[in-house]
């Protein structure tokens, strides 16, 4: 059985809340969390690929390759992804964009050490965005879940944040941010908005409705965001976790359950 303490399941509800927003943003934190036809985006897939290839030791270009081909139809790939999902030699294109960044949560969870975090971070890069850009912004989310799921409060994990990557440091508020943030296909247009939607939250709703209330990509900036929360507020409201586990597949719903018995800790 999935429990609203999950851990996967706090990136999967960001996703599932932001998807009807993505292209139709809310500027407020005033949003309905359950609109109907929500549901997972290619965010989630690639989720569920790195949680699954991390816990059967399988090679993530495969396996990332290999769960988007099965999810393909509806998810929202962006059109570089597409074409390396459809054709069969998996080359490289040193992608910047936030594919990095939306897929990289499970390695927060999974990894022992800082040393064994942004190696991995790196390695589910690899397969597509293989550019410092976006190894630098995976290694950036990865430790931000890293230092909430250890207990770190949340001025220290900003604190940290901007001194080890100074290049993300956001001084504005989410109020200031709101009025002027808008779609952005980068790991770094993407990335420290995510972290300071969860700096400025009192529990893990909160989070969301903050991700989502700045507009731009809300399913990729929800999943990122509720990763950092989940590993810091440790739960969900039960209503939230029902919404969205009745719009996940079976084979989602097992990786995320024994990923969580795993790694969950
Ligand atoms: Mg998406």
């Amino acid at each position: 059985m999935i429990l609203n303490t999950n851990i996967l399941l706090g990136a999967v509800a960001g996703d599932i809340i932001g998807s009807t927003y993505e292209f139709n943003n809310v500027k407020t934190k005033d949003f309905n969390l359950y609109p109907e036809n929500s549901k997972f985006t290619d965010d989630t897939v690639m989720t569920i690929a790195v949680a699954d290839a991390l816990l059967k030791n399988k090679d993530f270009s495969e396996n990332l390759w290999n769960f988007g081909r099965k999810y393909f139809h509806g998810r929202g790939y962006g059109g570089k992804f597409k074409n390396w999902l459809l054709n069969t030699d998996r080359k490289p294109y040193q992608s910047y964009g936030k594919g990095s960044v939306m897929r990289v949560s499970p390695v927060g969870f999974y990894a022992k050490n800082r040393d064994e975090l942004f190696q991995k971070a790196v390695e589910t890069c690899a397969p597509t965005h293989d550019c410092p850009e976006s190894y630098n912004a995976a290694k950036y989310i990865s430790l931000a879940i890293f230092m909430a799921k250890s207990g770190r409060d949340k001025k220290e994990i900003g604190d940290i944040l901007d001194q080890k990557f100074p290049e993300y440091m956001i001084k504005q508020s989410l109020d200031e941010i709101r009025d002027y943030y808008v779609f952005d296909v980068s790991a770094e247009g993407t990335a420290p908005y995510s972290v300071k939607a969860f700096l400025e939250s009192t529990d893990y709703e909160d989070a969301i409705r903050n991700a989502i209330s700045i507009g731009g990509d809300s399913d990729t900036l929800g999943i990122i965001t509720g990763a950092i929360a989940m590993a810091y507020y440790k739960e969900m409201p039960q209503e939230i976790a029902d919404f969205v586990i009745q719009k996940l597949p079976e084979e989602f719903i097992e990786i995320m359950v024994e990923f969580d018995s795993k790694y969950n800790r």
